[in-house]
């Protein structure tokens, strides 16, 4: 068993079996809805108290190309940085 740095995959799937994580942006702490059924597995997938988590996909031209990266952010902070344009609401249909 290789007890050296953790790799990169290791790592992503110690933040998966995290219960909650911090908002990005502000810190607050994110945590599922509903404990019973969360699945560190599908954490993606779950519902979030007053926020969201997602991963994302690091593309090609990116100098983190295949690397994938879970994060967080609050309502808060959704709301604070859409006003900004920072981040766009995606069209519907
Ligand atoms: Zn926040």
């Amino acid at each position: 068993m290789d007890s050296g740095a953790a790799k990169p995959k290791d790592t992503f799937m110690m933040m998966t079996k995290m219960s909650y994580l911090k908002c990005m942006v502000c810190g607050v702490e994110i945590r599922p809805l509903d404990l019973g059924h969360y699945d560190p597995t599908e954490f993606e997938q779950q519902m979030w108290e007053g926020g969201t988590v997602d991963k994302l996909y690091m593309p090609y031209g990116s100098r983190f190309d295949g690397n994938v990266y879970v994060f967080a952010m609050c309502d808060d902070c959704i709301e604070t940085k859409h006003k900004e344009g920072v981040i766009r609401l995606k069209s519907q249909g």
